[in-house]
């Protein structure tokens, strides 16, 4: 059996993950890829004490392995958009196959290492960058070749999902969840990236660009994080039926594509809306398929190995193949790739959940729903909670008709200087996911 050889850069968890599940699954992978697979060098700045490497060369400086002759596939696990893209390029220089987890490199500068490799006939593979052990970008491309997409929605990020699931769960507040989260190891010690969703963005680009044939355009998606959720609105939500999650959201429409990442209520009978804790889940409709949904662990050194090393086998399997029949990476080939409108977040469609702080005194309700209707937009359901003793406010829930962003703030903006409110509305998008 010919051998495949891979440099191996970045010891961390996926790095640790990938040496040892290489290590431990060695003869059903070699199988598999119909080729012997060997780590022959690793580049780690310092020992991973989880990690037996007495048998591999290890070098300091993990430049060395992108250079080193010996080296088929560069493995690229050391994260961020600097070094990283740099190793990745001289990799790619080098005429080495690159796989590589890291979705904010593939989000920021995919086309230019794209390009790069497409010139010197080289692979680069990317499965774990999105929803780690998931092989969704393999659906994708691959399973649902057939289809036009419509839309996808997905819970990409682990430690938003832990801290959502926890506030619904438990009635525990963001900021303690958060703590926790970072106790646990799933949220780093600078959580933005995470809660902010800007993880999420780097991972929805990817979908997209795949589904709809689109470029990478990162800057483009509307992204909201959960911080300024209120455990009031994940419980009301409840109440009316519906979870609230951190959704990665792309749908195609006549004007263009909506790109956005934001809490959003799922109805509970959505199996998606049942996804809990740092799990994953991606639901894609197409128009053939219709939906299906693809869930599993999001994070972690084995399970985002698992797809780093479905890469690696992909792209060992594919070593004699030649460059235009091998499966280009966002799906067709980069003079397929085709912009799109990116629509803004004032021109989307959706439903809404309202929170009104409203006054107490007689004719609010209907004042409200005059303001609405006058709008073209209908009330889909209601809660009205008893006034307090003491109170002069009430909270009013409202459930809305699909209706356009634009349309939805000019309403809520009408609402609150009609002094049947106090305060600003909360406004949080609404998904059934039917269709
Ligand atoms: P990690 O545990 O922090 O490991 C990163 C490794 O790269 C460490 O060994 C680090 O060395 C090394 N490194 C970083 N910068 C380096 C540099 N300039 N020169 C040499 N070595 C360098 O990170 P990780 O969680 O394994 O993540 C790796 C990649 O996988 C990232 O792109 C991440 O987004 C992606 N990913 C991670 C997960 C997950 O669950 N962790 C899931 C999906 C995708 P030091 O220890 O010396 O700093």
């Amino acid at each position: 059996m010919k051998a495949v050889r891979v440099g191996l850069c970045g010891l961390g968890t996926v790095g640790g993950g990938v040496f040892n599940v290489l290590s431990r699954n060695r003869e059903l992978i070699n199988a598999r890829a119909n080729r012997d697979v060997q780590i022959v060098h690793v580049g780690a700045r310092r020992d991973n004490p989880a990690v037996h490497t007495a048998a591999v060369r290890v070098s300091r400086d993990i430049f060395s392995v992108v250079r080193d002759p010996e080296v088929d596939i560069v493995v690229e696990l050391i994260g961020g958009t600097t070094v990283a893209k740099d190793l990745v390029l001289q990799a790619i220089q080098n005429g080495k196959h690159v796989v590589t987890a890291n979705k904010a490199l593939i989000a920021h500068h995919g086309a230019e290492i794209f390009a790069a490799a497409h010139k010197k006939g080289v692979t680069v593979a990317f499965e774990a960058a999105v929803a780690g052990a998931i092989p969704v970008i393999k659906s994708l491309r691959e399973g649902l070749a057939a289809n036009r997409i419509e839309w996808l929605a997905g819970i990409i990020n682990g430690t938003t999902n832990f801290i959502l699931t926890e506030m619904s769960e438990k009635g525990r507040a963001f900021d303690d969840v958060l703590k926790e989260a970072q106790a646990l190891g799933y949220a780093e010690a600078d959580p933005t990236f995470d809660v902010e969703g800007i993880d999420a963005a780097h991972k929805l680009v990817i979908l997209a660009s795949i589904a709809f044939g689109i470029p990478l355009e990162v800057e483009k998606i509307y992204t909201e994080g959960i911080t300024r959720l209120d455990i009031r609105d994940v419980n009301f939500a409840k109440e009316l039926g519906y979870r609230i999650r951190h959704l990665g959201i792309a749908r195609r429409s006549e004007k263009g594509i909506e790109l956005r990442v934001h809490p959003t209520l799922i109805p509970q009978r959505q199996l998606i809306a049942n996804v809990s804790g740092v799990m994953n889940a991606v639901m894609v409709m197409g128009d053939a398929s219709g939906p299906t949904l693809y869930n599993g662990r999001g994070a972690g050194g084995e399970p985002t190995a698992s797809a780093v090393i479905a890469d690696i086998v992909d792209v060992a399997r594919q070593l004699e193949v030649k460059l235009d029949q091998r499966v280009p990476p966002l799906g067709v080939v980069s003079q397929a790739i085709r912009a799109r409108p990116i629509l803004s977040i004032d021109e989307i469609v959706s439903e809404y959940y309202l929170r009104i702080t409203a006054r107490e005194k007689p004719g609010v309700l209907s004042q409200i729903s005059k303001i609405l209707s006058d709008a073209g937009i209908s009330i889909e359901a209601v809660i009205q909670k008893e006034v307090q003793a003491g109170e002069s406010t009430v909270p009013l829930i409202l459930l809305t008709s699909r209706i356009q962003e634009k349309v939805l703030r000019t309403a809520v903006r009408q609402i609150e200087v009609s002094g049947v409110a106090e305060g600003s509305v909360v406004t949080i998008r609404v998904e059934t996911l039917d269709k």
